[in-house]
């Protein structure tokens, strides 16, 4: 029986990930004359892993590595207007509206009224809060969580303290290492819904079959798998 849904949000409920591809596209173009595109992607990869344990996952983090990678990939000879010109686009990156994925909130609707549903996302605090305001669908949520990292002991936590076993919860996400190995290994649900474009350090092969893991390739098709998985709905 599941009594809890819980849903990753960036990628999952809303666009996020196609708004870094543009930026990182747009970072390569303005250096240009200074390496070549696959370079720069490459150096940005690098500089954002290596910063991703100081900065954490979010727009802050990844206008920092913008910047770390301008300048070490010029040999410091990028220009003030070219650092200028990233740190705009990141506050764009900051201030964009919020796109709704196709069905997002119909499906939170549809659920809405059977399940608890639990907002879980990893990232910086302040944007993600933001993001969770734009989206207008906070008010969907039994719970909201905002965490620096999705592993195992984070998901126990968070199913601990709003007294759920894992057993009965059910986690959604566009992310396999993120929202659904920890979620597997503490003993729950999880559902795999790919975005069109992964985040490099969101990267994984595909999973053998499990009997709690599901994939589906859009979220309105979430209903009428948990109809079919939860037997209180035979
Ligand atoms: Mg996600």
């Amino acid at each position: 029986m599941i009594s809890v849904i819980a849903f990753d949000a960036d990628d999952t409920l809303w666009h996020t990930e196609n708004l870094f591809q543009q930026t990182q596209a747009r970072l390569a173009a303005i250096l240009e004359r200074y390496a070549p595109h696959d370079e720069v992607m490459a150096r940005l990869q690098l500089t954002e892993r290596r910063n991703l344990v100081l900065f954490g996952y979010g727009i802050k983090g990844f206008i920092l590595s913008m910047v770390e990678t301008a300048i070490e990939i010029t040999d410091r000879r990028v220009t003030a207007a070219e650092i200028h010109e990233i740190m705009t686009m990141g506050r764009a990156m900051l201030d964009a509206p919020l796109d709704l994925l196709d069905g997002a909130a119909t499906v939170l609707d549809a659920l809405a009224a059977r399940y608890r549903l639990f907002l879980i996302t990893k990232g910086d605090m302040l944007d993600q809060r933001n993001k969770i305001d734009k989206s207008g669908l906070a008010d969907r949520f039994a719970h909201v969580e905002i965490v620096s990292e999705k592993n195992a002991a984070s998901y126990r936590a968070i199913f601990t303290a709003q007294g759920v076993a894992p057993g009965e919860a059910m986690m959604v996400g566009n992310s396999i290492p993120s929202d659904i190995l920890p979620v597997l290994e503490i003993g729950g649900h999880a559902v795999h819904i790919p975005y069109h474009v992964t985040a490099e350090f969101e990267r994984h092969p595909e999973l053998a079959p499990h009997p709690r893991f599901h994939q589906l390739t859009e979220i309105a098709d979430l209903p009428a798998l948990i109809a079919r998985i939860d037997r209180r709905n035979e």
